[in-house]
């Protein structure tokens, strides 16, 4: 019996480590927990675990009990396995215009701190009055456990597999599809996606002596998609993210622009922000909105300064509702602004690349290395492809799954009611490849195309996408076809060589 219970404590202690790479003395020494959040949220009332589903619904629940004129709850759909997905709302019932904010925690199923984060910015909005300011000016929409099937066995995708911050131009999951869907309802002003990340990667195990692990407790990732009207990349950066530095600053914790670590022909370079439409970041950018994704450090950390994580996330939600709840008309007026642009189509971009030193923690000594290295910049990507706005994008009205996922992201499509004669320019596929593995379950197809004018009769019922709402830069990146997140290259649309593709340009003003 007693060598039983010696061999499962060694099993244990074993497991326990793998679980959790960080050493003892570097959680003392840089990450010490913080006594500065209340023990008011469900993973914080005991030992083990994290929140369970029926302990979110619980914890909800109350406050709608406790708070009714203030916070109520929705469902916006069902998981793959049947569990309702709770979204809140809040906001205080006074007349006043008011700021919309979207915040979102647990797409990726084993970042805890994000909902937990959430969680507690319910609870402290609606029981702390220093916080009142804020519901004054904002009417906000949580949900806080976005993957919850992932998250109630701690593993980042989706029940059949999918990444759901891979999956927004696609969407073939069915939470994408009513995350994305209450998302354009509620049409927000500011949109934050919270996560963790994993601070110890098999490419940092390589650097130093003994590997090295990132050392920041918040990671800022706004997005350096050109398509996004420079007036709100620079609002974003400038003031919401700004706030959000100087807060953490003043609290001590440490915070950086997005990195992460990339192999390039073997070696080990450095990402910096992000691109791509297939994530929220971006996703939400292109709908003309002030849109964050942060990065908290925490993936595989277990509860080790988990209080830390809820608390950077938490001092960040707030100063983003702050950020929002002051500058109501300047964000509003920004975003008119930017919708009303008309910029050329960037297609395809090439990241800055340049060499800088980064920091890290040494895992061995414990203490701060700085090594020179490649970066990768989203935030200095230049324009690789470009292609004039057009009017519109016309797609032929038999192309109902295209149409329906245009109609998922809230781009507004408009149906002719009579058969119309246009001019439009039509893509030729001129050169085709496919990839032989799937990636998030579909085969990559990559295109060149050519463009032929040509005058065309369009039946009654054709789908007309004009460019002139504000989700048109989402638009443009899921139908151009050699757009990497787009609907050719996902193969949601299947083409092959000589073919020409269903989606026209519609170049001059539609009568
Ligand atoms: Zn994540």
């Amino acid at each position: 019996m007693k060598k039983i219970l010696i061999i499962s404590c060694v099993l244990m202690g074993f497991a326990m480590s793998a679980q959790n790479p960080q050493t003892k003395k570097i959680t003392k020494k840089f990450f010490p927990d913080t006594e500065e959040v209340l023990n008011t949220t469900p993973a914080l009332q005991k030992k083990r675990g994290f929140t369970d589903y029926e302990e979110l619904l619980d914890f909800l629940n109350n406050l709608v009990e406790k708070y009714p004129d203030q916070i109520s709850i929705s469902f916006i759909g069902e998981s793959q396995k049947g569990r309702e997905i709770p979204m809140v709302k809040l906001t205080a019932p006074n007349a006043k215009e008011k700021i919309k904010v979207w915040m979102q925690g647990g797409l990726h199923g084993n970042e805890p701190a994000s909902t937990e984060s959430m969680l507690y910015l319910l609870d402290r909005l609606l029981n702390d009055e220093s916080y009142a300011d804020i519901l004054n000016n904002v009417e906000l929409a949580v949900v806080p456990m976005a993957n919850i099937d992932g998250y109630l066995k701690n593993n980042r995708y989706a029940a059949n597999g999918l990444d759901l911050n891979r999956d927004q131009t696609k969407l073939m999951a069915p939470e994408t599809v009513v995350l994305k869907k209450a998302y354009a309802e509620f049409n927000p002003e500011v949109a934050v996606d919270f996560h963790e990340y994993r601070p110890y990667r098999r490419d940092y195990a390589r650097m130093g002596d003994f590997g090295v692990t990132n050392m920041y407790d918040a990671m800022f990732l706004y997005s350096g998609n050109l398509n996004i009207p420079e007036n709100l990349r620079n609002l974003t950066n400038g003031l919401f993210v700004e706030n959000a530095r100087q807060l953490l600053d003043k609290n001590e914790y440490t915070h950086h622009p997005y990195i992460s670590s990339t192999k390039h022909y073997g070696d080990i370079h450095i990402n910096q922000g992000s691109i791509s439409a297939r994530s929220s970041a971006t996703n939400n950018a292109l709908t003309n909105t002030i849109s964050s994704l942060i990065e908290i450090r925490g993936v595989a950390l277990g509860k080790t300064s988990f209080k830390r994580r809820m608390h950077s996330s938490f001092l960040i939600a707030v100063s983003y509702l702050r950020s929002a709840a002051e500058n109501i008309q300047l964000v509003k007026d920004e975003i008119k602004k930017a919708t009303s642009q008309e910029n050329d189509v960037v297609i395809n971009y090439e990241r800055g690349v340049y060499k800088d030193k980064v920091q890290f923690i040494d895992v061995s000594a414990a203490e701060y290395v700085e090594f020179e290295m490649t970066i990768r910049d989203a935030w200095k990507a230049k324009a690789k492809l470009k292609r004039p706005r057009p009017k519109a994008y016309i797609i032929d009205a038999k192309r109902t799954l295209l149409i329906e996922k245009l109609e998922t992201l809230g781009i507004k499509v408009r149906y002719l009611d009579e058969e119309k004669d246009y001019e439009v320019e039509q893509y030729i596929v001129e050169s085709y490849s496919k990839k032989p593995i799937r990636y998030e379950k579909m085969k990559l197809q990559s295109v060149e195309v050519s463009l032929v004018k040509e005058n065309k009769t369009f039946p009654k019922g054709t789908a007309v996408i004009m460019m002139d709402q504000r989700r048109a830069n989402l638009a443009s990146i899921v139908l151009e076809p050699e757009a990497p997140n787009s609907f050719v290259s996902f193969g949601v649309l299947e083409t092959q060589k000589g073919e020409t593709l269903p989606i026209y340009r519609l170049i001059n003003e539609a009568q």
